[in-house]
């Protein structure tokens, strides 16, 4: 459990409504000591980086992972434990914050919207491409909108939500998509949630609905998947060397286009003998915007047949989740697990959301 004792309850005990910053790790919290190098910063310190922040008409705890990581080390274990804490204070707290290194920041937004059935409470992740101790950081910006957004005082947003510079998205929906711009992050399938500008719009008719049933957390995750990209000219073996992989449950390829692949015979046999063993075949678009349409092309009707699943508009950050928390959580309902693959479960693809249908 990398949970440290947390709050420091900060001051403003009159404030009424409290929102919970969770820090994790990344540049966010980097501040430079004396010599000028990085050093994580004590976030229980945040009203002194951003005094600002006594202004606003709710309070602010915060706690946060027991193992600060650069979230190129996060695991579906890290996962567990931020939704672990979020868990154990849903009931004190309006809204969550969760600091967090953005290379794999679209990961654990997508891993938490899956765990959180019938969220009603906003979860917001936010980091920076600067360091909060740097005089140009964007660590500032993104941190007040996020707790802004995560109070509610506007709408609340029943949802798992990445909020980087200027633009709040749909955590499942989100991409990182640059390692030097401040506007690090996109979501090319679905508009994004709310829009900072000299007030924060929200566009309310994109938000999820909030659930009428009670929260439901799960939090198990099965790791044995693999991801494929495909590539003119891949060989046999390397396709073969990933079908053959023992104890393989999941294999997310990665196709051209709308969901193409090559039509040799080997190709498609592999995937067969995987199949055949029991592997789940998803199949995602390498492309960033658009959809997976299997059989719109022949280069796709062979996989169609042999039972790949159509990924439909997925970021390969959901599939990857989406795949192990169903293989985790239902690892005995393989046909049900295949169905889900196809259908919405929190928004994360374009097809018709039923929150209230069955418990998944
Ligand atoms: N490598 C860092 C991380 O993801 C980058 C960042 O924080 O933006 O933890």
């Amino acid at each position: 459990m990398h949970e440290r004792t947390n709050n420091s309850k900060m001051n403003e005990e009159t404030k009424k409504d409290k929102v919970l910053l969770i820090y994790t790790g990344g540049t966010i919290g980097m501040v430079q000591d004396e010599s000028g190098a990085l050093q994580p910063f004590a976030m229980e310190r945040i009203y002194d980086a951003l005094p600002l922040l006594h202004r606003t008409d709710y309070q602010i705890d915060s706690c946060q992972l027991e193992r600060i990581i650069d979230s190129s080390n996060m695991t579906p274990e890290f996962w567990v434990d931020i939704a672990t804490i979020i868990e154990r204070n849903y009931d004190e707290y309006i809204g969550f914050v969760v600091l967090h290194g953005t290379d794999t920041m679209a990961y654990t937004a997508s891993a938490l919207s899956f765990m959180f059935k019938n969220l009603s409470k906003p979860i917001v992740l936010t980091g920076s491409q600067l360091p909060l101790g740097m005089l140009r950081s964007d660590g500032r910006e993104n941190i007040i909108c996020a707790l802004e957004i995560a109070a509610g005082r506007e709408v609340v947003i029943p949802e798992v939500t990445v909020f980087f510079e200027n633009h709040l998205y749909r955590g499942n929906r989100s991409t990182k998509v640059s390692a030097e711009n401040f506007n690090a992050f996109e979501s090319f399938n679905y508009p994004s949630l709310a829009k900072a500008g000299i007030k924060i719009s929200y566009r309310k008719h994109l938000i999820l609905p909030q659930p009428t049933s009670e929260l439901k957390v799960r939090k198990k995750f099965d790791r044995r998947i693999a991801v494929l990209k495909l590539f003119p000219g891949i060989t046999p073996a390397v396709v073969q060397s990933t079908v053959r992989i023992p104890d393989l449950q999941g294999l997310v390829i990665e196709t051209f286009g709308s969901g193409n692949a090559p039509t040799e015979s080997w190709f498609i046999e592999s995937l067969q003998e995987a199949i055949d063993r029991g592997v789940i075949v998803l199949n995602v678009t390498q492309c960033k915007a658009g959809a997976v349409q299997m059989r719109q092309y022949q280069a796709s009707c062979d996989m169609d047949r042999i039972g790949v699943i159509g990924g439909n508009d997925i970021t390969i950050e959901a599939a990857v989740t989406k795949m192990m928390y169903l293989l985790g959580n239902f690892p005995n309902e393989k046909a049900k697990v295949c169905d889900r693959l196809s259908r919405s479960l929190r928004g994360e693809i374009s097809t018709e959301l039923n929150i209230e249908e069955e418990d998944y």
